[in-house]
């Protein structure tokens, strides 16, 4: 085997889980099982190497200059990609070169830019679980935002579990001996391709832990939690092993507590469609999507971590409000605010490839630009009244120091790579200046020799050209060969003529040269002090970072509030709902202008702790429930709300159950999920909780399904007590208004006339004994035997429940299969070809269609 094949094998050897990618000249090579796997994801070709072994190894390769998209994207597929480099110059190396692994980039440390969403983060969790506690630690590598927090009491790991959902970390450590706990596992599985998880062994609470934190951590010793401890040190450990860098942009764990947040599950999360919408996950068409007006993507990514936590404090959502009111009434403050922001590049990230020596000299002018935003953005925040604003200006630096020295140091466009030169700026750096020059006047030293020589030789047409192979030479042509001088040395014999040298040309070459290479050495270095200088103030910029981010969150609150027209809602510590005029966000803005019919709500703890909605399918029900859920989602993370005048008393959780059918895809039937998740609310909710129930019990068999339904809301009510709607097709639980002390009737209003029916949209008060399933039906174009057939089943089954009995069809309805057939007029349309339609032509069409319909 050749030396370097064992090298490769050894290293290797340690890598085993991991695509290595192995620097061989100007290439990354991957050999066997790996080279094989690559070809196959990045179609790359696969040749072989000989290796001294009998068969020739599987080789493939891309070139180093390139790697990064190769890298990103076998991790977007999943892997682990070890980086191996060479250790030391090949020319100057005794042997061969060593080589050793820079770098393993995983789903949750590659910090490469083209493979982050710049508007979403990108989580690593570590868990440590143990006894039915747990801790867990989430990280963001690339802009060194550490949180972590512990649960003392989570035998089912539900709380564990509906932070992974929150954060949806994209790689996971799992430790302990609860983490083969049976929810846990069937997590993982769930989310296998989205997260690549691996399990270390520590059965015990690390005893080193303390140490690593503290190491690391600036603020470690605020980790008393011994779960939260393990799950800290083993990401750190693993952050160093697998980076071997300097990561200083991770000094900070902020330790939450899951009570400082509204709670809500990670169901709730999607029906409510927060941040993505349940059917295409896009998030156009979510909560997120109305609300993201951010300038910057830091700004986009803590607004979005908002949304996911709402607050539960009333001084911290009313320090919100204010900060947005104040942006709202101030227009001129918002806009140069607004543009101020613009300029802002995402520092965070910028700093997280400072801090980890991943940085090139574009990413120091990216910095550069944004920091000569701040003083603009200092000064409006300075201008502010609000609190909330003064606290961001407090933390505010403009940096300018930084910004100094970044303006003197580094070109405005400098070229992607570190060690060709062209980074420094004249006049910072006096020895880079000054071999600058020398090979500059090389350069120009050329011209005079070139001028002199012509004189000389009398050949007008004497060239001094450059190539690789020979460095400076003359070229004579053909014509002049016979003027040559005796002290031109040959050097080639081309189509046109000859090339030479001369001793004083190799002189200035070699200080050319000479100068270049010591240039650019020079340069690099500078460079990296340079990268040093401002990896040093991480703390500072960090911070500023983070004041522009809130900002920017507020400035987006406070420009969809006017661009939406929404207002302020009043946050209370009483047990009311109140919101006059509410409107859900999405669904008014996906219609057109001013067809969204807004409604009011008013729930509280005593005389209206439960509305009962009813009303025909497509009337709104589910709307207007979820716009109250998302009403008061809103008002808790400090936004505006669309209603003209709101009220809300601070809510602990929401709880939703929404009739979803894409849940059939989670391999459980409609009905036992939907039992699965009424328990869960049921045994979690509380007295200040919120709770959304769409047609709960539909699922199964009618007397099944409204004694559920029925028992459920008794048991919300009397027990519980919280605030809840539930809208419901069975109109039997109307009666439930006299029965139960805080149950209230409402509909959806209707209007009928014969076959025919509008929805107004409107919820009033009392109830309806009349579903339209008929009428809906025929809106939604079943045929009209059907609908003529339904009406005669209809009428049976209620002359059968006339006197008490249960309703049931006493003749067996005859349906003639006839009726289900497609109707013509559908037959037809499906025939027209809408393509070549002229508009004379779609008016008769329509008009025969009209004819069919009638006769
Ligand atoms: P339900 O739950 O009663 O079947 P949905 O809430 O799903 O009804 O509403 C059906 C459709 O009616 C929605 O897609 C929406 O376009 C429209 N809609 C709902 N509420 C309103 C409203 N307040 N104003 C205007 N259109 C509405
Ligand atoms: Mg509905």
């Amino acid at each position: 085997m050749t030396p370097m094949m064992r090298q490769y094998l050894d290293i290797k050897e340690q890598h085993k889980d991991a695509i290595l990618m192995f620097r061989l000249g100007d290439f990354y090579e991957m050999f066997f099982e790996d080279a094989k796997t690559a070809s196959r994801e990045l179609e790359l070709t696969l040749t072989g190497k000989s290796c001294g072994m009998d068969e020739r190894a599987p080789m493939c390769g891309v070139p180093f200059h390139s790697a990064d998209g190769y890298i990103a994207r076998l991790v977007a597929k999943g892997y682990k990609v070890a980086i191996c480099e060479q250790m030391e110059d090949p020319k100057q190396a005794k042997g061969i070169v060593h080589r050793d692994i820079i770098r393993i980039v995983t789903p949750g440390t590659i910090v490469d830019e083209s493979f982050l969403s710049t508007r979403s983060t990108n989580y690593m969790a570590s868990v440590f679980v143990e006894d039915g506690k747990c801790g867990v630690v989430f990280v963001d590598v690339s802009t060194g935002e550490m949180m972590g927090t512990a649960f003392g009491d989570d035998p089912n790991c539900d709380k564990l579990i509906s932070e992974l959902e929150r954060f949806s970390p994209v790689e996971a450590a799992v430790g302990g001996k609860g983490r083969f706990h049976k929810r846990l596992e069937e997590y993982i599985r769930d989310h296998k391709e989205s997260m690549l998880v691996f399990s270390y062994e520590g059965e015990d609470v690390s005893p080193s832990a303390r140490a690593t934190v503290d190491n690391h951590l600036t603020n470690g010793g605020e980790i008393k939690d011994p779960m939260l401890l393990t799950a800290a040190a083993a990401l750190l450990e693993y952050l160093v092993e697998t980076q071997k860098s300097d990561l200083s942009h991770i000094r900070e764990i902020r330790i939450y507590s899951s009570g400082e947040f509204m709670d809500i599950d990670p169901g709730s999360r999607r029906n409510l469609e927060l941040v993505e919408t349940m059917r295409d996950k896009s998030k156009k068409g979510s909560i997120f999507w109305v609300l993201d007006r951010t300038r910057t993507s830091m700004g986009s990514r803590l607004l979005k971590s908002w949304i996911m936590r709402p607050l539960i404090n009333a001084a911290a959502i009313t320090n919100r409000l204010s900060g947005v009111e104040e942006l709202v009434k101030t227009p001129s403050l918002r806009e140069e605010l607004g543009d101020a922001l613009s300029d802002v590049l995402d520092i965070e990230r910028l700093m997280g490839r400072v801090s980890m020596g991943l940085c090139n000299a574009k990413d120091l002018v990216s910095l550069r630009s944004s920091f000569a935003a701040l003083p603009r953005i200092y000064k409006a925040l300075c201008s502010c009244r609000s609190v909330i604003m003064n606290t961001q200006a407090a933390m505010f630096d403009c940096l300018d120091d930084v910004y100094d020295i970044l303006d003197r140091a580094i070109v405005d466009e400098p070229p992607a790579t570190l060690r060709e030169g062209g980074l420094i700026k004249p006049g910072y750096n006096e020895d880079i200046d000054r071999l600058r020059g020398a090979s500059e006047h090389g350069r120009g030293s050329l011209g005079s020799i070139e001028a002199r020589e012509r004189e000389r030789t009398g050949i007008k047409n004497l060239k001094i050209k450059y190539n690789k192979v020979f460095g400076y030479y003359i070229e004579i042509s053909k014509s002049n060969l016979d003027k040559v001088p005796e002290d031109y040395i040959r050097k080639q014999t081309t189509v046109n003529g000859e090339r030479f040298i001369t001793p004083e040309l190799k002189d200035v070459e070699n200080a050319v040269i000479g100068a270049n290479e010591r240039l650019e050495a020079l340069e690099y270095e500078e460079f990296v002090r340079v990268r040093n200088r401002v990896g040093a103030e991480v703390e500072r910029i960090d911070r500023t970072a983070r004041a522009i981010a809130t900002a920017d969150c507020l400035y987006s609150l406070a420009e969809t509030a006017v661009k939406n027209n929404y207002v302020r809602p009043e946050i209370t510590l009483t047990d009311e709902i109140y919101i006059k005029d509410g409107r859900h966000p999405v669904v008014e803005k996906v219609l057109k202008n001013g067809l969204f019919v807004p409604n009011d709500t008013e729930l509280d703890c005593g005389a209206n702790r439960a509305a009962i909605i009813t009303g025909p399918n497509m009337a709104g029900k589910s709307t207007y429930m979820r716009q109250v859920a998302v009403i008061t989602l809103m008002a808790q993370m400090g936004s505006f709300v669309p209603a003209s005048k709101c009220r809300i008393g601070i809510v602990d959780k929401i709880f939703t159950r929404i009739g979803a059918s894409d849940d059939l895809a989670a391999g459980q039937s409609t009905f036992t999920l939907e039992m699965s998740e009424v328990s869960y609310i049921l045994k979690n909710a509380t007295k200040n909780s919120l709770c959304i129930l769409d047609e709960v019990g539909r699922g199964t068999s009618t007397y099944d399904g409204l004694s559920i339904a029925w028992a459920v809301i008794e048991h919300i009510v009397k027990k519980i007590g919280m605030k809840t709607l539930f809208a419901t097709h069975y109109h039997e639980l109307t009666v439930l208004e006299e029965r139960l002390d805080g149950v209230k009737n409402y509909n959806t209003a209707c209007k009928k006339r014969g076959d025919d029916i509008t929805f107004l949209r409107k919820i009033v008060r009392g109830g309806t004994d009349d579903s339209y399933g008929i009428e809906v039906a025929k809106l939604s174009g079943v045929p009209n035997p059907v609908i003529k057939r339904a009406k005669e089943v209809l009428a049976t089954v209620e002359r059968g429940s006339v006197g008490g009995e249960p309703r049931q069809v006493k003749d067996e309805p005859q349906l003639s299969f006839a009726a289900v057939e497609e109707s013509p007029v559908a037959e037809a349309l499906r025939k027209i070809d809408v393509t070549t339609l002229t508009p004379i032509e779609a008016m008769n069409e329509l008009y025969k269609l009209q004819q069919m319909l009638d006769g």
